[in-house]
């Protein structure tokens, strides 16, 4: 992977070579700027690479289109983040939900797996709380409840304690560990004594070159199953609820938007009427100014010398 910036070429990642198992718990260590973020966004497809190729299943992403990435970022990744993103005028129910609103579940499922999704990371007491009511390590809890309510196979994390302090940092690793054992997570982090402590695997990155990828030898390996899941689409009539809700959340650019769009549309109006009057009344015009000189055809008859063929 390669970012050009005019004639600067940055290799961010150069010939890295990694195979996740189904189920395991990965830590991605390194410095700032090794690429730890970049090899995030390209698993998840967030990002595209230049050179090689990303496999999935057995199916070479070369070939996948917008709407196979689509599917596979919406179906099957899971996103953490540093500073958690969660929706500050939503619920924390309401934000774990906002997850599945593209999936397709009705309005009941939704809020079951949300609900389930918060009980998985003890949050079931806080469920109607807004973000900015809750602690760090809460909102961080809302944001993996987030990642894993569609169930996805992969969970990607990026320094998801990097904004934490290291009992809060405890819990979270724990939350993750716990559900490595029914997915992969890949974790970026600069802890090497928690990864160590809580990752089943250490890949260490420098200069965006892989130096060294261990396992812990305890592991059991995982088959990988071919299990990429099924599609679903948000219902016609969700998706005009949410256009709704969202206009209804901003009334002023609404109103505003509505009152240009409708002096537009009566700019045109007005303008087309007027061109339509002004060529009527040159007609009126004419037909009365022409009246006055009306033509006049008269038949008149001309002898023409007459030629005989026998001269
Ligand atoms: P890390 O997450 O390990 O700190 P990144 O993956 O963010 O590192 O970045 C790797 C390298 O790629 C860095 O040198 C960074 O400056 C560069 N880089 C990352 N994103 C971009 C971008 N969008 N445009 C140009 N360069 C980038
Ligand atoms: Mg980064």
């Amino acid at each position: 992977k390669v970012y050009k910036t005019g004639d600067f070429v940055q290799k961010a990642l150069d010939d890295v070579t990694i195979k996740f198992k189904d189920k395991e718990f990965v830590s991605i260590l390194g410095p700032s700027g090794c690429g730890k973020t970049t090899l995030l966004n390209i698993l998840g497809g967030l990002d595209n690479y230049n050179e090689g190729s990303l496999v999935i299943d057995d199916v070479d992403t070369k070939n996948y289109e917008e709407k196979d990435w689509d599917k596979y970022r919406n179906d099957n990744v899971g996103f953490v983040f540093q500073h958690f993103n969660l929706i500050g005028h939503l619920t924390v129910l309401k934000n774990v939900e906002v997850s599945l609103t593209l999936s397709g579940f009705s309005k009941k499922e939704r809020k079951e797996k949300a609900l389930k999704a918060l009980e998985k990371v003890g949050l079931s007491k806080h469920v109607n709380k807004l973000p900015k009511h809750l602690s760090g390590g809460e909102k961080q809890r809302v944001a993996i409840a987030r990642a894993i309510v569609n169930e996805p196979k992969i969970i990607l994390a990026d320094e998801p304690t990097g904004a934490l302090d290291s009992k809060t940092s405890v819990e979270i690793l724990n939350i993750l560990k716990e559900i490595s054992n029914e997915c992969l997570v890949v974790m970026v982090t600069h802890n090497q004594e928690l990864a160590e402590q809580y990752s089943t695997r250490i890949i260490k990155l420098l200069d965006g070159k892989i130096i060294s990828d261990e396992e812990k030898e305890n592991n059991e390996t995982n088959n990988i199953s071919k299990t990429i899941k099924k599609h679903r689409k948000m219902p016609f009539f969700t998706a005009l609820s949410i256009s709704f809700k969202n206009l209804k959340t901003k009334w002023t650019r609404t109103l505003l938007t509505t009152l240009a769009g409708s002096i537009g549309i009566i700019g045109v109006a007005l303008v087309v009427s007027v061109a339509n009057g002004v060529t009527n009344y040159i007609e009126d015009v004419q037909r009365v100014a022409l009246g006055n000189y009306p033509i006049t055809i008269s038949s008149s008859v001309k002898s023409e010398p007459s030629v005989s063929i026998y001269d």
